[in-house]
């Protein structure tokens, strides 16, 4: 990333803001979480994409998976969705907050399940793929959140209800559909947006990556932010390649956020 390119983009953004703050939008992938130490357990080349105890994660986010048997997903789950204390937001998920701060967004889309955009003071979290925020039995619909249902599961027991009926996370499994609510505000956002800006995400998983398709075609300005190549470069407008330090440039120019309980 050069300097000059950083600078055109930050104009970009500065220009947008004055139409309010629904100009800009924020739309992250797994490449923000693995700089707070959370595998990419998703994304092509993961680590994770490697069998658990014989079980391809495809198969233990399955919603059928799940359905025959529980256990086997918060027994991965233990290791991967519920320890969410020892991960801590970094410099990327406190820029994203800063942004909505100043008004320069109005919240941030997500493909991330591991809440930390909300740790790190970001207030409109759109989590496209649901999160292990809030759970419901699958039998009477009654909703419990993390914390509910967090120590059951690092006890190593699979979490019912009263009713008798088995708890699942409000995370998009295989097989399931996005949130119909969830789905229809990204779109509409990524519709209105003048600049989209991608962060660590690889841009393969439907219909997340067409967020900023829609932008694009819309006429916005996109940036996509993320180490690897991906399907949408050959259509963006910037491309850089370091999140970190494209995350550093924006807290140089308006600060860093103001929740600094997390600050290194
Ligand atoms: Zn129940």
């Amino acid at each position: 990333m050069t300097s000059g390119e950083f600078e055109s983009l930050w104009q970009k953004i500065e220009s947008e803001k004055t139409r309010g703050s629904r100009a800009v939008v924020v739309f992250t992938g797994a490449g923000v979480s693995t700089l707070s130490g959370i595998k990419d357990f998703r994304g092509q080349g993961g680590l994770y994409t490697q069998p658990w105890h014989g079980h391809s994660v495809e198969d233990i986010l399955s919603l059928t998976s799940f359905m025959a048997d529980p256990s086997v997903f918060y027994g991965w789950a233990r290791e991967f969705c519920y320890c969410l204390d020892r991960f801590s937001p970094n410099i990327v998920h406190r820029a994203v907050a800063r942004l909505e701060e100043l008004g320069y967004t109005n919240g941030v889309i997500t493909q991330n399940i591991d809440v930390l955009h909300q740790k790190a003071g970001s207030r409109q979290v759109f989590e496209f793929h649901g999160s292990p925020s809030m759970h419901h039995c699958l039998r009477c619909r009654r909703a419990f959140d993390y914390d509910a249902i967090a120590p059951t599961v690092m006890k190593g027991e699979v979490p019912t209800c009263t009713c008798g009926g088995v708890i699942k996370p409000d995370i998009i499994f295989y097989g399931e559909s996005i949130n119909t609510r969830v789905m229809e505000k990204c779109f509409e956002m990524a519709s209105a947006a003048r600049v989209m800006i991608v962060l660590g995400s690889s841009l393969l998983v439907q219909p997340a990556a067409s967020i900023p398709v829609i932008a694009r075609e819309a006429g916005a300005t996109l940036c996509i932010v993320n180490a690897q190549s991906t399907p949408l470069d050959k259509i963006a407008h910037y491309k850089f390649d370091d999140l970190a330090t494209f995350a550093q440039e924006i807290v140089a120019k308006i600060g860093d956020a103001t929740n600094d309980e997390y600050k290194a």
